[in-house]
């Protein structure tokens, strides 16, 4: 029996059992519990929420949220929380299920909402076997990509933070979602979700300056999945992803093959790996193309408090620095 099934079953068991009478823990004076699906949002609701809130993430920093099950802890801290920021866009398919679970009856904040969702281009990137991504656009994704975690993802790319724009849209989504949870501190999550977005703001404008630098021949990097779709069309590079949009996906020895000939061909000069994946198969790429690991990119979660980029900002910028360091030592 798959660890899917016994979290499953450990999760019916709480919902059935648990005796806890939900939002009875929030009194006033004290944080607004929040729950937020994965580190990245975790830091984007402390941003806002400063002081008057109290966020914990279910998928911690340096983890993978493409492969997270839950636990009945989890359920039972999603149980007691008055708000849930979640990314939308298919990237937590195992939230419909843990909500069931928790019996979640708080406000729920889809932080995605209004971004324009990333069209996944045809044959780019997507084309192994077993990818979660373009060739399905649009129709069934229900049938042949199941790896046993018990979760499909649909056509959308759901990595929009990567593109600062849409961090932008995520804040003033989460400030609404705040303000209707905590009316009496409406103008103080507005307040400074205003101020952050002054950050961001410099930080968007600051990326498209730096990268525009980049010689034109020079803006193709491989990474490990597609996780860079919105920082890529954002500021003008090119990502070629040895997975597909999920982590779940292991690239066959045919795509491998394609991969090292792509690699060589149009002399890509740098290997990014991730904080949440495996480095090997990028290690084999490089050992088998000369091209150079460029560092380490975080896509899908935030560092350790303490890290290099423990908060959003903190974030983009290393990726911004490891990418443009790499790309411009060529
Ligand atoms: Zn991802």
């Amino acid at each position: 029996m798959s660890n899917f099934y016994l979290n499953r079953r450990a999760l019916l068991g709480l919902a059935l059992t648990s005796a806890l009478p939900v939002g009875s823990v929030w009194a006033a004076g004290q944080p607004l519990p929040v729950v937020a699906s994965f580190s990245i949002l975790q830091d984007l609701t402390r941003q806002v929420g400063g002081d008057l809130v109290s966020v914990s993430p279910l998928v911690g920093p340096d983890g993978d949220a493409h492969v997270f099950e839950p636990t009945p802890q989890q359920a039972r801290q999603l149980q007691q929380a008055k708000v849930l920021v979640s990314n939308g866009l298919d990237f937590e398919s195992w939230m419909p299920r843990l909500k069931k679970a928790a019996g979640f009856k708080g406000q729920e904040i889809v932080a995605s909402q209004g971004i324009a969702v990333r069209a996944l281009p045809k044959g780019q990137g997507h084309d192994h076997g077993h990818d979660h991504g373009a060739d399905k656009a649009g129709h069934d994704h229900d049938h042949d990509h199941d790896h046993g975690h018990g979760h499909n993802h649909g056509p959308n790319d759901p990595h929009a933070w990567q593109d600062v724009k849409n961090a932008i849209i995520y804040v003033r989504n989460i400030a609404k979602g705040l303000a209707t949870a905590d009316p009496a501190n409406a103008a103080q999550y507005d307040k400074q979700a205003t101020q952050y977005i002054a950050r961001l703001t410099a930080l968007d404008a600051s990326l498209r300056q730096r990268f525009a630098a980049v010689p034109a021949a020079r803006r193709t990097v491989v990474s490990t999945h597609d996780a860079f779709g919105y920082f890529a069309q954002a500021y003008g590079l090119r990502f070629v992803p040895v997975r597909g949009l999920s982590t779940e996906s292991e690239p066959s020895a045919r795509d491998m093959a394609a991969l090292v000939k792509q690699v060589r061909e149009e002399r890509i000069g740098a290997i990014f790996l991730e904080n949440i994946s495996d480095p090997r198969l990028l290690e084999q790429l490089s050992r088998e193309t000369g091209a150079a690991i460029g560092g380490r990119l975080y896509s899908d979660a935030l560092s350790p408090a303490g890290g290099p980029a423990s908060t959003y900002i903190d974030m983009v910028e290393a990726n911004a620095a490891t990418l443009l360091k790499a790309l411009q030592a060529g």
